[in-house]
């Protein structure tokens, strides 16, 4: 789960930092052409020209690379992969750049050493700027123009080139430090993001669960009962609502305890869900009162199912510590009466209907008359 978190948190990451060199497409292109142009000043043109060719291919891929991660919608499992991908597409880009080192630079020039030296001093900038969100990419971004900073001078041996190697060195190191702590930075604001998405996402289920029996509550189910009833009036399909409320509850309570009560209500509420179908909708109004709401269903079909759900709460037998508790449910059914039905007057006949049940002995179903 931490891993995960982990995981979630670098694709996070991965995805800012290609997002950060999505801009490249805008830069590096004309920086190309600008820097291929100064090579002429040491290099044969067709040495430059053939460079800048290459490079802009790289610039190609590497953007293409991009571009189809944004598109891929990754998940965290795949971070390691689209990761991998990246550095080898913006590492070729890296040590094309750092490659001027090796074909270009003129030991003993100092024009030269200062050009190359410039054009990598910018480019530890921009990779600094650009690639930490993502630390393994920052230090495998940071790896060519970090050598191809300090080694030239080395090649010289000079002392004043010595110096500047040294001084490349800790030019390096200052940056790598601003690096890492917006690294850190972004990622304490991504930990406490994903923390935050998690809490509301756990609020918005308390929101709408009934605690006590982990149902749908009240709320929840008055929301989904009223998009559910408008879509029954609008198509003219039938919808069902059953109104459950378990028989002589009180003195359960009064005999056993309140702890009692609460196990006889567990109880009630799993015989509910494991009888109704998966697209009803059932919930707990509150007390000791359910609610099913059962679209796409005839009188029938519902006078059906109610009794199923007599039937099996009335089979329930509750082993307590205080004692057996055989529960029974009294059921109002009612359907969705053609015209301007709303769910409150659907739950007023249904309520009708269950009081008629219990002033009929209880433990028994009644349909509500059609209309109010
Ligand atoms: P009837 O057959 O007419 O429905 O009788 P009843 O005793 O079930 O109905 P009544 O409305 O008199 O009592 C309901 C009881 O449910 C009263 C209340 O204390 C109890 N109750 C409501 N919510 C809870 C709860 O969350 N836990 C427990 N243990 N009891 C609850
Ligand atoms: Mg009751
Ligand atoms: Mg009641």
């Amino acid at each position: 789960m931490e891993d995960q978190g982990g995981a979630s948190v670098r694709l996070h990451q991965l995805g800012l930092y290609v997002d950060n060199h999505l801009h490249d497409r805008y830069l590096a292109p004309p920086l190309t052409v600008v820097v291929a142009t100064l090579l002429t000043l040491w290099v044969p043109w067709w040495q430059a020209l053939l460079w800048a060719a290459v490079e802009l291919v790289v610039i190609a891929v590497y953007v293409n690379v991009y571009l189809r991660f944004r598109r891929a919608a990754a998940v965290a499992q795949d971070e390691v992969r689209w990761a991998r991908r990246i550095a080898l597409a913006h590492g070729a880009h890296m040590a094309m750049w750092s490659s001027i080192v090796v074909w270009a630079y003129q030991p003993g020039n100092l024009a030269n050493l200062m050009f190359v030296m410039l054009v990598h001093v910018g480019l530890i900038s921009l990779t600094v700027v650009m690639s930490n969100p993502h630390r393994r990419l920052l230090f495998s971004d940071l790896i060519a123009p970090a050598l191809a900073l300090v080694g030239p001078p080395l090649l010289d041996g000079t002392l004043f080139s010595l110096g500047l190697t040294v001084l490349g060195g800790l030019y390096i190191a200052l940056m790598l430090m601003v690096g890492l702590k917006i690294h850190a930075s972004t990622t304490e604001a991504l930990v406490l993001r994903q923390r935050n998405d998690a809490l509301i996402e756990e609020l918005e289920q308390q929101v709408r669960r009934d605690a006590l029996t982990g149902l749908a509550n009240r709320r929840c189910f008055i929301d989904s009962g009223q998009a559910e009833l408008q879509r029954a009036v609008r198509y003219r399909h039938a919808l069902a609502l059953l109104m459950v409320d378990i028989d002589h509850f009180k003195p359960i309570n009064d005999s056993y305890g309140h702890l009692a009560g609460d196990e006889v209500l567990k109880a009630v509420a799993a015989v509910c869900a494991a009888t109704v179908r998966s697209n009803d909708c059932l919930a707990r109004l509150g007390g000791e009162e359910f609610a099913v709401l059962m679209p796409e269903t005839a009188l029938d079909e519902a006078c059906a199912a109610a009794e199923r759900l007599r039937a099996a709460v009335a089979r329930l037998c509750c082993e307590l510590p205080e004692g057996v508790v055989k529960p029974t449910v009294s059921i109002g059914v009612a359907i969705t009466a053609d015209g301007d039905e709303t769910l409150s007057s659907l739950m007023r006949r249904g309520d009708r209907a269950m009081y008629a049940a219990k002033a009929q002995g209880r433990n028994c179903v009644v349909v509500a008359p059609a209309l109010d």
